[in-house]
Formats: structure tokens, C-alpha cells, sequence
């Protein structure tokens, strides 16, 4: 500071008009630090959810639909983004399909209660479209890290987009079904089955959805037993 005084000094000595700023450059604004999924606890990573503005989304939600359930659970269900129902209620799979997923869920003894529920996408995509790639990258570390903290045992990925996302590919569901995939660093077993909002359009295929979730339920009795 003071040699700048100093050299202002100087220069209106030698007769060089000194321009002085009337006011200081503002300092660059700081770009919004990213939080980190992956160091984050339940109730943190719920909050982070909460206030996220991550991708475009975030400005069509009522608001975000984080997941539902037993956060020590051993199955885990994923569904795509939440709908209108969901958007409203701040809970996946609510409504017809909800209630459809539930009644598939008792039939192989697993009452709602005792899985956590989630999404890829946790804001609502407008008119139900399906998520975009920049949407899911920017959502997915969410959902990594809820699969990081709950350790599920088996993963049910429920409807195409679901599957394609999870798994990074986009193999039509009918080739997904009937196979272990694998999933996140845990590589927990991925088992792929029929969205329920598409079973309510295409009743013919629950007989499909049904073998899907008896194949579920073999895969998870020959698992090694959980440490
Ligand atoms: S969809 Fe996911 S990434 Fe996009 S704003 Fe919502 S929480 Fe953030």
C-alpha cells in the first residue's frame, strides 16, 4: 500500500495522470462448492438432495424425492425419477404403481417397510420424459452413495430406464432380465425387472415380472451369508 502511494506520488510528479479505480474490482465470485456425495451421511446427504441445483431439473420440482424405507435393509429397490404423484408427495412409488410395486414386493414376502426405495433421478423429469445423460451424471453420485451407506445385499432395478442407467447400457430390459448384474464398488447383484407403471399398461407381462422376481429371490438365498 505504500509503495503504491508512492508511486502515485511519483507519477503526479512527473506531471502522468493516475487513474484511480473508484471503486476495487470485485473479487471473481466463487463458483458454489460441489458437496462431495460420498463423504456424507444419511441426514446430510438428504439435505444436499434437498437444496440441490444441479442440473435443470431442479426448477420444475415441487420438490425432491430422495427414497423411503429401512436404511438397514437388505433389499433395495430403484426405480427411474419420480412422476407427479411422487413430485407431490416427496415419496417414490406412490400411487397405482406404488401400490402395484408394494403387491409384487408382499408376493415374494418382502412387506414395503422393510426395503429403502429410491430413484436414479431425484427431481421430476417434465411431461414423466425420460432422463437426459447430463441429468443422470450430475444425479447419480446420490444415488451411489445411498447404495455406499445402506450396503443392500441385492439391488431390484424396476422399469428399462432404471436398468439402462444403473448398469451404464442400453441393452433393451427384455435382454436384461433373467441375469445378475452388478453394481457401484460394492458390485452388489443388480436383478432387472418390469417398471410397475408399465405392468398397469401391459398387463400380459406380469407373468414375466413374476418369474423376474422369483429369479430375485433365488439369487438372494444363494448369496454368501452378509459379514
Ligand atoms: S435431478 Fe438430481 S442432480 Fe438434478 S437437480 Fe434434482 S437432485 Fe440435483
Amino acid at each position: 500500500m505504500a509503495d503504491a502511494a508512492r508511486r502515485a506520488r511519483y507519477l503526479e510528479a512527473l506531471g502522468i495522470d493516475v487513474w484511480v479505480p473508484r471503486h476495487p474490482p470485485a473479487p471473481e465470485a466463487a463458483a458454489a462448492p460441489r458437496r462431495d456425495p460420498a463423504s456424507l451421511d444419511w441426514p446430510a446427504l438428504r439435505a444436499c438432495v434437498s437444496e440441490c441445483t444441479l442440473c435443470a431439473l431442479h426448477q420444475g420440482r415441487t420438490q425432491t424425492v430422495f427414497g423411503v424405507g429401512d436404511t438397514t435393509a437388505r433389499w433395495m429397490v430403484v426405480g427411474e425419477a419420480p412422476g407427479a404423484d411422487e413430485d407431490r408427495q416427496g415419496e417414490p412409488f406412490v400411487g397405482a404403481a406404488g401400490q402395484l410395486l408394494n403387491a409384487m414386493l408382499a408376493a415374494i414376502e418382502l412387506p414395503r417397510e422393510t426395503v429403502y426405495i429410491a430413484n436414479v433421478l431425484k427431481c421430476r423429469p417434465p411431461d414423466n420424459r425420460d432422463p437426459r445423460p447430463e441429468e443422470v451424471s450430475e444425479c447419480l453420485p446420490y444415488l451411489h452413495r445411498q447404495v455406499a451407506l445402506l450396503r443392500p445385499q441385492i439391488i431390484l432395478a424396476f422399469g428399462r430406464v432404471a436398468a439402462q442407467n444403473l448398469l451404464g447400457t442400453d441393452s433393451t430390459l427384455g435382454k436384461l432380465r433373467g441375469t445378475v448384474h452388478r453394481f457401484g464398488a460394492l458390485n452388489t447383484p443388480v436383478v432387472v425387472t418390469y417398471h410397475p407403471a408399465y405392468l398397469l399398461r401391459s398387463p400380459g407381462e406380469k407373468r414375466k415380472a413374476w418369474e423376474d422376481l422369483k429369479f430375485a429371490r433365488r439369487v438372494f438365498a444363494d448369496l454368501p451369508p452378509a459379514v
